[in-house]
């Protein structure tokens, strides 16, 4: 497969940004939404989706779409949060699509961090290593969108690449935009939404057990402290996880407005290391039969 291709506090629930804005439940204008144009993370000079093809022509495996590796019959979809530009596409990203029972917004900015690291930014760089991590263990990856400059996808797009590429396992990566004195990560399943979620509900909560147990174990952070039940969360109102009929969940890695948590997001080293705690988490799953 071709690379290309709980209980909630409800005032740290109206501020949680990224969440909120991928619902479009929240009746009051989304701060994050209206926030200034993302910058460009100054660290983050990479543009590039995909590695030197040298690499891989030094490994047959790579190409010929039987890699080796413990995950080589497996297919992952990564749903990189978010666009850069969807700042300036407000209009294409504001139109309603469905989203399960409901219609919600095509896509939203997303949040960022105090000095102004944008999630896009953040979770197409997270993804990208998820993807390296992955692939390193043979499986097939599937990006959501091809780089970091264009608008969309929308969220029920997002979730039908899952479901054409029939994937095992998918997930978004996400990271918050709530209060600065509440942080940690967690992990959000599906919830039981009769006609959409009734054949991913039980698989998707396996995996997203296994994904907070790693990245938990790897990346440090602690479970959120303002939403979900040690670091798992379900909902019923996120379309990428209605629209999806292949096993989903998403990954918010922590509070960007939290210093302690955006100080690890900012760090490469720190992107690194939770990257591969995810691919541990995503392998574990994966590794049920
Ligand atoms: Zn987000």
């Amino acid at each position: 497969m071709a690379r290309g291709a709980s209980l909630a506090v409800s005032a740290a629930l109206a501020l949680t940004a990224c969440s909120a804005a991928v619902s479009g439940s929240t009746d009051r204008p989304d701060p994050e939404v209206t926030a200034t144009q993302p910058l460009p993370g100054p660290e983050d000079a990479d543009e590039g989706g995909t590695r030197a093809p040298s690499a891989d022509e030094e490994q047959p495996s790579s190409d010929t779409g039987e890699p080796d590796g413990p995950l080589s019959d497996m297919t992952v979809v990564i749903d990189p949060g978010h666009n850069g530009g969807n700042a300036e596409a407000g209009e294409k990203i504001s139109r309603s699509v469905p989203a399960g029972p409901q219609e919600k917004e095509c896509d939203t900015v997303g949040a960022e961090t105090g000095d102004g690291y944008a999630e896009h930014e953040f979770t197409w760089d997270f993804s990208k290593r998820l993807r390296d991590h992955l692939e390193a263990e043979g499986a097939s990856v599937i990006l959501t969108r091809d780089d970091n400059e264009s608008v969309g996808p929308c969220i029920n797009e997002r979730a039908e690449i899952g479901n054409e590429a029939a994937a095992d396992a998918a997930i978004s990566i996400h990271a918050d935009g709530s209060s600065s004195d509440v942080r940690g990560f967690h992990v959000i399943a599906p919830g039981m939404v009769d006609g959409y979620t009734d054949d991913i509900v039980e698989p998707s909560r396996q995996l997203a057990e296994d994904v907070r147990d790693e990245f938990h174990k790897g990346s440090g952070h602690p479970y959120s402290d303002y939403l979900g039940d040690e670091g798992i969360d379900q909902r019923t109102d996120l379309g990428g996880l209605n629209m999806s009929d292949v096993p989903k969940v998403f990954l918010e890695v922590g509070n960007m407005r939290n210093a302690d948590d955006a100080e690890n997001i900012r760090d490469k080293d720190w992107r690194e290391r939770a990257s591969g705690a995810a691919a541990n988490g995503i392998a574990r799953y994966l590794s049920r039969g």
